[in-house]
């Protein structure tokens, strides 16, 4: 056994990249639900930080959205490209 190298394609998503169409769109939806995000963190003192999650970063919302948007950035590719 030897290591070899070969080239394959991949996906941008996010500012990253991956090697799955649906890693990417997921990591696009997180870095658009960022991009509108209002989350708040209060500072007690000497007994840490207490996340505030904003609307969107709220657990029962979030893993929703994130597929939400997935769907949508996986369905403008295909799109983009005439399936596949
Ligand atoms: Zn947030």
């Amino acid at each position: 056994m030897a290591i070899t190298t070969e080239p394959a394609q991949v996906y941008r998503g996010g500012g990253r990249r991956y090697f799955t169409l649906r890693a990417a769109a997921r990591a696009e939806a997180k870095a658009l639900i960022n991009k509108h995000c209002h989350c708040d963190y209060c500072d007690h003192e000497g007994y840490g930080r207490e996340h505030l999650p904003c609307r969107r970063h709220q657990d029962e919302h979030f893993e929703p959205l994130v597929e939400k948007l997935a769907a949508r950035f996986i369905r403008n590719y295909r799109k983009d490209r005439g399936a596949s």
